[in-house]
């Protein structure tokens, strides 16, 4: 078992090191904070106590939550940290034996989610939805669209780690042309290729987050599949937006990606068409998109490629849109980018907009999908650019369509 010697090239190399909460077969019931490397765990909290390391507090501990809110000096530390205990010849002996093999091992959510959000922020994304479901408007985005980030508050109660089963939710639907509605099983349940964003630092109520202080706050990201069922969601969002269509499951990938290993990936948002007011002016910030490189598979067959840096609005501008009316944060926020859709077909982040509302069924290896059948496997993939042309892998996120 040789997890110093990771080959080089691989995404989960020592330029990655994201973590997650895993259990061992010996000790089912015990969660532990994990750093994985290559195709191994380090149980990071062992090895902490073993060298005697101040950061023991933080990582012998059953969630991410308390290095979430140790904030971001911590967070570099412990990095630094790591990365020395799993390079550094003279930690070998000590270290080598609390890695687990990933297969071995079975992965948890890894932080209690405090509250959810999700955005709309893909430029694409909404204007394909608008010519779907607004074919006779003048314009496919609605005017609030290029002033603010627009949103809404989720379950954060189900929210679940990759792997875990999605239930084919029931619910009321009514197409328009339908006398009355009816109940039943979702038969339009869909996907959203989404980031997550995880807040670590807390803040008071009434103090909103300036633009320049989304890294004092956020500390990683993860995958997040926001689980949409169509038909129950059309019938109910007028005027208040998302509910049960949404709140029966959204998943996460099992790791977290600091924001530190992601350097490399900054790039400038798309150009803004139209003034922003000063709270979301990022002009003058460094940049704050991220160019990571999404795929969606159904049944392991690839159907699209989002790319992330299509996103129109950041996830600075969104941190500082959800606070700057003093709402607090807490130590385990979660926020979604909302579905990311590139320009290209193939690059859609949703089978409504992939299949155009259900009209242009994809090819699939296994027959036509139009919208999620009992049985299919979803997953989500990323990868992001490294240093000196490494990929940052970020896992992935998947769950399987069961029968309600
Ligand atoms: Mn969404």
């Amino acid at each position: 078992m040789p997890p110093f010697d990771v080959p080089e090239g691989d995404p989960f190399g020592v330029h990655n090191l994201p973590y997650g909460v895993f259990s061992t077969a010996e000790a089912p019931t015990e969660r532990r904070v994990g750093v994985r490397l290559g195709d191994h765990v380090l149980d990071a909290g062992a090895a902490a106590l073993a060298l005697d390391s101040p950061y023991a507090a933080l990582l012998a501990q059953p969630t991410l939550n308390p290095l979430l809110a140790a904030g971001r000096t911590a967070w570099s530390d412990v990095r630094r940290a790591l990365t020395a205990w799993v390079t550094v010849p003279s930690h070998r002996e000590v270290v080598e034996p609390l890695f687990h093999p990933l297969s071995s091992v079975t992965l948890h959510l890894p932080f209690e989610v405090a509250d959810y959000v999700d955005f709309y922020a893909s430029e694409n994304h909404a204007r394909n939805v608008g010519q779907i479901f607004r074919p006779d408007a003048a314009d496919s985005l609605t005017p609030n669209w290029k002033h603010l980030p627009i949103g809404y508050h989720g379950r954060s109660g189900t929210v679940v780690v990759s792997g875990t089963d999605v239930v084919r939710p029931s619910g009321q639907r009514k197409a328009p042309t339908d006398p009355a509605p009816v109940f039943g099983p979702s038969v339009r349940l869909d996907i959203e290729a989404e980031v997550g964003f995880v807040v670590g630092v807390p803040t008071e109520l009434g103090t909103p987050v300036p633009l320049g202080d989304f890294r004092e706050h956020v500390f990683g990201l993860c995958l997040l599949n926001d689980w949409s069922a169509r038909d129950i969601q059309a019938w109910e969002y007028v005027p208040l937006g998302p509910f049960l269509g949404k709140s029966f499951a959204t998943s996460v990938s099992a790791w977290i990606t600091p924001l530190e290993a992601l350097e490399d990936a900054r790039v400038a948002p798309p150009e803004r068409t139209h003034p922003l007011l000063p709270y979301l002016d990022d002009s003058a910030e460094e940049p704050a998109g991220y160019d990571l490189r999404i795929s969606v598979a159904i049944n392991g067959h690839v159907v699209s490629d989002p790319p992330f840096s299509t996103m129109y609005w950041t996830a600075a501008q969104q941190l500082a849109h959800m606070t700057v009316n003093g709402a607090s944060l807490r130590t385990g926020d979660l926020y979604g980018s909302g579905t990311v859709s590139g320009p290209e077909q193939n690059q859609r982040g949703s089978l409504l907009e992939l299949t155009w509302n259900g009209r242009d069924p994809l090819e699939l290896p296994d027959g036509k999908r139009t919208f999620l059948e009992d049985g299919d496997v979803v997953t989500l993939s990323a990868w992001a650019p490294g240093p000196g042309g490494a990929r940052v892998g970020l896992g992935e996120v998947t769950g399987r369509i069961v029968t309600g």
